[in-house]
């Protein structure tokens, strides 16, 4: 392994940095199909609510694909700082097709901000990866640190091939997850942690979760109202209302710098912030 670039910052973040949103855009390449975890509130056959707006994706593409997906969208949007991987499943359950996308880019593409979303399962093995290819940025959905409360928001995990389930699926996404974040920091790489906000199952434990994050030196943290989706087991459950999240967020930025921008974008995204069109739809690319 050759050693590690340095992460270049330059604020032209448009997620991470407020003041570079309707500046810089973002393209999303929706290269990860799968997931190896079970999240209550997802379909599988949607984008990873996660991080992205529950849709279903125009389509997974290859590494290939996405490299020359970028190419085509600097052309006619040389706004766009950041090429980002937030699904359609996690990023790293299949981690060489999203370290493939990032190889072929950074080959004809130094100075693009790279960023990658994921669950934090698996995702430790492929740091050294991530920092050979200077990507600044990763997001890590973090919904629970209480083995009981995470149990309820993801039913089951699977490691090797194997599923396992309940407080023990639990106990290992958890300690996986933070294991990571502080690996992450470690490495110089800048950290989001996403929570889905889940009133009566993780709303009440999200201001002691703030606190432990800040403790880890996160970045950033970024609570996301849960959208129920039909087909699911939080399908009839009651969101967060926006004066809650509010409140949330205003309590939480005593521990953490909170993210209050975010426009929960398809895996596909292209563009500034504002803007969510897919990038496979946009017919100049
Ligand atoms: S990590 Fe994302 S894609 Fe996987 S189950 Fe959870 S919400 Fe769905
Ligand atoms: S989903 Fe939020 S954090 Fe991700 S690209 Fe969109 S605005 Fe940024």
């Amino acid at each position: 392994m050759s050693p590690a670039m340095p992460v270049t910052l330059n604020k032209t973040h448009p997620c991470f940095y407020a003041g570079a949103k309707g500046k810089y855009g973002r393209l999303h390449l929706p290269v990860a199909p799968s997931c190896n975890i079970q999240c209550a509130y997802c379909r599988r056959d949607h984008d990873c609510p996660n991080e992205n707006r529950p849709g279903v994706t125009d389509g997974v593409i290859g590494p290939e694909e996405a490299s020359e997906r970028l190419e085509r969208a600097l052309e006619r949007m040389p706004y766009i700082s950041v090429a980002a991987v937030a699904g359609p499943g996690d990023a790293f359950c299949e981690p060489e097709r999203t370290l493939k996308t990032f190889e072929l880019i950074r080959r004809k593409n130094a100075d693009i901000a790279l960023c990658v979303s994921t669950n934090g399962l698996n995702v430790k093995d492929s740091i050294p990866h991530l920092c050979d290819l200077n990507v600044g940025y990763v997001t890590i959905t973090v919904n629970a640190i209480d083995p009981g409360i995470a149990a309820r928001l993801h039913p089951y995990i699977t490691v090797d091939g194997i599923t396992i389930r309940g407080l023990e699926a639990a106990h290992i996404l958890i300690s996986r997850q933070i294991e990571a974040i502080g690996r992450l920091k470690d490495a110089g790489i800048t950290v989001k942690v996403n929570s889905v906000v889940v009133p009566g199952i993780n709303e009440q434990h999200l201001l002691f979760l703030a606190k432990n994050m800040g403790t880890l030196n996160v970045d950033l943290m970024n609570f996301l109202p849960l959208i129920p989706l039909a087909g699911t087991d939080m399908a009839d459950a009651v969101p967060p209302s926006e004066d809650r999240m509010k409140r949330l967020r205003q309590r939480a930025s005593a521990y953490v710098r909170l993210m209050h921008h975010c426009t929960r974008c398809r895996s596909d995204a292209v563009g500034l912030l504002p803007q969510d069109r897919s990038s496979s739809s946009a017919s100049y690319i």
